[in-house]
């Protein structure tokens, strides 16, 4: 069996190697790319999300590749997500390719997840599986962190693209540790590399949060490297959305860390009662937290034809017109050009700054 699994963000990280020492056979796709957009933009329906066009071009590069099982997570609710890997199944299979599809039935049941390691790897015993899976989870956490830790330090470092090396240089070594041992004293590696960059503290960097669908906003080719932009203009980034988060909501691996959807329920209250779907109460809820918190602005950005963060995004208009709060919202597919996204992130920075110099002379 030659496994392969969609991209999204740095999660293929924090699996792969630990995979492979548990004798799965792993072929992770290419990077998403322009081809793999193409690919599944040109198999697609049309009405499609952008997540489902990248996953589809991935799995078609991976199964060119010599791949022949997919792992894609299925699962249910109101988001169209819970049928992708039935719908990419079957297209695939018209395009003529041969291989099973393997759908973890529920992505929120610890017993459906521990379960599919059992099927995928040479692990047959319970308890070890679920140890396994623990790792993965607390793995991608430490990912998150020195992601953030990153955000931090980007726009204070002295010295050009320092972050950025350091930032690599912790992902890579994160990547490496298949064990506990080996992944606490990684850990202990990346506070140092990060502790090496030579930042100035007393610096004050806008702060922008970011908000929207989560695998727009974690996967840097869906969002055009729009982060990246962002610290490249000096702004620090102040996620609302983590991969390690979402999986703690369901997991409760980081046990002191709050359920950030039951947190984000209680601040979107007064706007929205009921989750609708995909991350739009965190969008919601997170708008009027980091509005009380300081933060400058919030940018929320989601997939063309979204349908629960687009209803978000007009709840966000209401709370940014009640509380005087810039938010601006931003689409994303395959249509959208990188000149534009940039014009309007340096607009809407330069809108931030401004009003940041007139509340202090005010
Ligand atoms: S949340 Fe939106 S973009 Fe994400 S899978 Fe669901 S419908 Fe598609």
């Amino acid at each position: 069996m030659k496994l392969t699994v969609p991209h999204m963000g740095l999660l293929s990280v924090a699996y792969t190697e630990i995979l492979r020492k548990h004798g799965v056979d792993m072929m992770p796709p290419p990077r998403p790319s322009v081809n793999t957009l193409n690919l599944g933009t040109r198999n697609s329906p049309e009405f499609a999300c952008l997540p489902f066009k990248i996953n589809l071009g991935n799995m078609i590069e991976s199964l060119d590749n010599g791949a022949d099982t997919i792992l894609m997570p299925g699962g249910s609710g109101p988001c169209r997500f819970g049928y992708y890997g039935v719908v990419q199944e079957q297209i695939l299979k018209s395009l003529g390719y041969e291989f099973n599809m393997t759908l973890t039935d529920n992505p929120d049941s610890l017993s459906g997840m521990v379960g599919t390691i059992r099927d995928i790897s040479d692990i047959k015993d319970k308890k070890h599986a679920f140890t396994v899976f623990y790792l993965i989870l607390i793995k991608m956490a430490a990912l998150d962190k020195a992601q953030s830790m990153y955000h931090w330090y980007k726009p204070r470092e002295i010295n050009r693209n320092e972050s950025d090396k350091a930032y690599s240089g912790a992902v890579r070594t994160i990547g490496k540790a298949t064990t506990y041992r080996e992944l606490y004293r990684s850990w202990k590696e990346v506070k140092k590399i990060f502790r090496d960059v030579k930042a100035d503290m007393k610096h004050k960097p806008l702060k922008v949060g970011v908000l929207g669908e989560i695998f727009v906003v974690i996967e840097p080719f869906a969002n055009m490297m729009f982060e990246k932009k962002l610290l490249d203009m000096g702004v620090e980034i102040v996620r609302g959305v983590w991969l390690s988060d979402w999986l703690n909501d369901r997991f409760r691996f980081k046990p002191f860390r709050k359920n950030q959807n039951k947190l984000a329920k209680k601040w979107a209250y007064p706007y929205l009662k009921y989750a609708s779907g995909g991350e739009s109460i965190e969008s919601v809820g997170k708008t009027v937290k980091f509005s009380r918190e300081g933060i400058d602005g919030v940018i929320h950005i989601m997939p063309f034809t979204c349908m629960p963060e687009l209803v978000a995004a007009t709840i966000m208009n209401r709370i940014s017109t009640d509380m005087n709060y810039p938010v601006l919202s931003l689409t994303f597919d395959e249509n959208v050009s990188e000149v534009n996204l940039q014009t309007r992130i340096e607009a809407f920075v330069d809108l931030l700054e401004r009003r940041k110099k007139c509340w202090k002379v005010s």
